[in-house]
């Protein structure tokens, strides 16, 4: 398939590149891993392609005075992964990066596109106009549903959210800096994401001239202990199929607090609030995990094809819990 036709501009200025994304069919350009795919595919269209890669000050990790890092958008996976400061600090978050497709693709890829990149849905990226692209109909709920979503489709679309870094940062409780025409805004980055039940045309709250400009990681807290783990279909799929980021405070071997986030799961990164209830203020020992992955389970809704899930989170949840209450 060949490129269609767009203006393309490279930017000097945040303040440059919102006036120019302002205008109809604009769209941001990152690394480009991800929105050149979609441009050729013609999944969607644009008149214009806004290169924000000269914006030096989005590039880079930052520690402020107060604690925390500060990441900026067009850090590259790669810098994520390898920074001591992430895997010392944000252990799960470094993991995640460095589980992200291949090498080139996290030396090209930057963490907003990561954050913001399209789903995977193969009739969303192929040539069906299913209800995401504005058509009638999910292809998928009848249709190969293998790789699908077992959590939060309200029966409506069922994508999983295709992001690595977006679960840690989840499980880290991290807030997005967004600026747009009218200054800055935050977010925290679980009220980025957006179900289909909200609005099945959109994954994110991000408006068409707003930018992503920075990832905040709030001051580590003491005692927490933090992982991510991915199983992906080897040579076939890179994306998770089941994945789980987990942040837990301990004190005195009970669980203080738990943050409990599945990717492939679900439409967005899935926090398991029925889980996180589960473990917190009990002992980590073999009983709680396994209340917790049976709440965390319950509620589980697959298609045809895809209940096979069930059974892989159960066991990937079990035993990072487990590895947690050994360390
Ligand atoms: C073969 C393949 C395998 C992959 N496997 C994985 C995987 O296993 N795990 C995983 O997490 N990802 C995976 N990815 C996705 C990959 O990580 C993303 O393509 C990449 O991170 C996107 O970054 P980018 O800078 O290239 O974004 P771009 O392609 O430039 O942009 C992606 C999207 O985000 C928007 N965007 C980018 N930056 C901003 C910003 N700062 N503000 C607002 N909007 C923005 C763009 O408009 C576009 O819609 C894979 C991709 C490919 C092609
Ligand atoms: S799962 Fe969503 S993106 Fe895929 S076909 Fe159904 S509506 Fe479209």
């Amino acid at each position: 398939m060949s490129m269609p036709n767009f203006s393309y501009v490279r930017i000097r200025s945040l303040k440059e590149a919102i006036e120019h994304l302002s205008s109809n069919g604009a769209r941001v350009h990152a690394g480009g891993t991800d929105l050149l795919g979609c441009l050729r595919d013609n999944i969607f269209e644009a008149k214009k392609v806004v290169s924000i890669s000269g914006l030096k000050n989005l590039r880079g990790i930052e520690e402020p005075k107060n604690g925390g890092l500060r990441i900026g958008a067009l850090t590259t996976i790669t810098e994520i992964a390898d920074s001591k400061k992430v895997r010392d600090r944000y252990p799960a978050l470094a993991k995640a990066a460095s589980e992200v497709a291949s090498p080139q693709l996290r030396n090209q890829g930057t963490i907003g596109g990561n954050l913001c990149q399209k789903p995977r849905c193969w009739y969303y990226r192929g040539e069906f106009h299913c209800l995401r692209k504005g058509g009638s109909t999910c292809y998928a709920y009848q249709g190969e549903n293998q790789f699908h979503c077992i959590f939060g489709s309200g029966g409506i679309c069922y994508i999983t959210h295709p992001s690595d870094t977006a679960p840690a940062l989840v499980a880290y409780q991290a807030t997005l800096r967004i600026v747009g025409p009218k200054g800055a805004r935050l977010v925290p980055i679980e009220k980025f994401y957006v179900l289909p039940s909200q609005d099945v045309r959109k994954e994110t709250v991000l408006r068409p001239n707003e930018i992503l400009t920075e990832i905040v990681l709030p001051p580590e807290s003491k005692g927490l202990l933090s992982s991510y783990r991915k199983v992906r279909a080897r040579q076939s799929w890179d994306f998770a199929l089941a994945g789980v980021a987990l942040a837990l405070r301990l004190k005195e071997d009970r669980v203080e607090k738990a943050r409990v986030v599945l990717s492939g799961a679900a439409p967005i990164p899935w926090r398991s609030k029925e889980a996180e209830q589960a473990l917190a203020g009990n002992p980590l020992n073999t009983d709680t995990i396994t209340r917790a992955v049976n709440a965390a389970l319950k509620k589980a809704e697959p298609l045809e094809k895809n209940s096979y899930k069930i059974p892989l989170f159960r066991g990937m949840l079990e035993e990072e819990l487990q590895a947690i209450a050994k360390r």
